[in-house]
């Protein structure tokens, strides 16, 4: 087993900060939520822009929902004002996790000097914040900045969601197939691609990992990354500033669009009219459309016709659960990319605890790291249960892939073998297509997956199946039970 040589002077300062336990988090100083801050900044920052603009600014009081911030000077405070205003405003917000409003200064102002007069001497923080790494990337304004440096900030692309550092396993086989196929050639593989899951199963990664192939390879395409949000807004904020025609012209001329969390368009029936336009005038100029959304167009309501079959009509993948062989993939990976060395047990209970998000999976592996580093003492699985605040029991699978099928093939009497066989009595079909609902409904299984678990050759048989199921259950309340029976059982 590996030991952890925490470097003393770090440990000394924990060990005070722990002192203070009432609050769930240390306490810190100003410095180190500034720098909190700034490192949220430099992710859609030019390393220029940062040295230019946020080096020398001074976070000095966070109180009541304001951060009062000193500029070195009033030319820098206007620049940061017009520039940043609402980015820091974002960033302060979603770390504080409170909504907060920036005060920038000038040096000398009268509320420096107030604060000067009050400043606790140890310019403690005492409220609630969010490092780097449990924050959830948030969407780079690509409207309120002006000033990039690479071509990846200007898309509002985040230039560390590579291919190359998404792991491929069944549950998103399909959807990555389908991105590489795209970012090797967009416009003409699949148009639209749209890629659909659950919160934090890697949907963002892969169309910024579009995006990224795409500028590599050609810095001079036109790409936005947005979500659909901000398509909302910036539309919003043309239409009163009587900016149609630009901001018609930035989305139309793109080489590539890709909108994100799409589901969110069916709210607004204008935005709706206005991404249709888009998209055609895209399409016809054979320009590729991305889209992420956590659920398939059938189910996005409130949506269009016209805009749901525009939807369907290039590539839907899917992607699901991550299986554990994924999930323990992806932890070994971003270990080793943040530097971060725990023993293999551990990685895989992390692995087993964390089944259906890889962002937590994620964040958890930087809770235990740090917690092991402070506390200089390895944890047993009980404790690292503790650490993540999560009741092991109730995180564990209920049951396998086998499991149901032998349940189902009891329920119905009839053999395994036959529910994978060829045959095609009714006896049979129904028990198969239950066996199929019940793998999708409780497991979650992409469609090919299903398919391969009982031998049949292409989702479209498991979709049939599960429509049937589906169908069959709302009028069959004996069915309906016993589809029931075998899940308790
Ligand atoms: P979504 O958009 O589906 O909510 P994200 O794309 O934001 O999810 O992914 C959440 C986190 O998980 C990101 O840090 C991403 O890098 C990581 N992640 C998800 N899937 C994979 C994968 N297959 N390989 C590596 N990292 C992944
Ligand atoms: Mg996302």
């Amino acid at each position: 087993m590996q030991t952890f040589v925490p470097n003393p002077q770090i440990k000394e300062e924990i060990e005070e900060r722990l002192e203070n336990k009432g609050t769930k988090k240390p306490v810190i100083n100003l410095d180190e939520l500034w720098k909190i801050a700034m490192d949220r900044v430099k992710i859609d920052v030019s390393p220029t822009n940062f040295n230019s603009w946020f080096k020398d600014l001074k976070l000095i009081r966070v109180q009541n929902g304001e951060a009062v911030i000193v500029c070195e000077n009033p030319f820098v405070k206007d620049w940061i004002e017009k520039q940043y205003h609402k980015k820091l405003k974002k960033i302060f917000t979603e770390i504080t996790r409170r909504e907060t409003k920036i005060i920038l200064t000038a040096p000398n102002s009268s509320i420096e000097k107030k604060n000067k007069e009050e400043e606790h001497p140890d310019k403690r923080y005492e409220g609630n914040y969010l490092t780097v790494e449990e924050a959830p990337i948030f969407n780079i304004e690509y409207s309120h900045q002006n000033y990039y440096e690479s071509s990846q900030q200007k898309a509002g692309l985040n230039p560390n969601y590579l291919f190359e550092n998404f792991i491929v396993g069944d549950s998103n086989r399909v959807a990555h197939a389908a991105s590489e196929a795209v970012a090797d050639n967009p416009g003409n593989a699949y148009n639209p691609l749209f890629i659909y899951g659950g919160v934090g199963l890697g949907k963002t990664h892969l169309i910024h990992a579009i995006g990224n192939r795409i500028l590599n390879k050609d810095p001079n395409k036109k790409i936005l990354y947005c979500s659909s949000e901000t398509f909302l807004n910036e539309m919003v904020e043309a239409i009163r500033t009587d900016k149609n025609i630009e901001f018609r012209r930035k989305h139309r001329e793109l080489d590539v669009l890709m909108i994100d969390d799409i589901q969110f368009i069916s709210n607004w029936e204008k935005a709706q009219i206005e991404l249709f336009h888009t998209f055609n005038t895209l399409q016809q100029a054979n320009k590729q459309i991305i889209f992420a959304s956590d659920r398939p167009p059938e189910q996005i309501e409130k949506l269009t016709d016209r805009l749901r079959s525009r939807f369907q009509g290039g590539m839907v993948a899917d992607i699901s659960k991550p299986e554990y062989e994924l999930r323990s993939a992806i932890i070994k990976q971003k270990s080793q990319d943040k530097g971060i060395s725990l023993p293999q047990n551990i990685l895989d209970y992390l692995a087993k605890l964390y089944d259906d998000n890889i962002r937590e999976l994620e964040g958890s592996l930087i809770k235990v790291s740090s917690h092991i580093h402070f506390g200089h003492i390895m944890p047993d699985e009980a404790e690292i249960a503790k650490i993540l605040g999560i009741d092991p029991a109730s995180k564990q699978r209920r049951f396998t892939s086998k499991e149901i099928i032998r349940a189902v093939c009891k329920e119905f009497n009839v053999s395994v073998r036959d529910v994978r066989g060829k045959r095609r009595t009714a006896d049979i079909v129904l028990p198969r297509q239950v066996c199929m609902y019940l793998l999708r409904k409780e497991l979650d299984y992409p469609l090919e997956r299903v398919a391969k678990e009982l031998n049949r050759l292409d989702h479209t048989t498991v979709l049939h199946a599960i429509e049937r199921v589906e169908d069959k259950i709302a009028v069959d309340d004996r069915l309906k039970n016993r589809v029931e029976g075998v899940t308790k059982e």
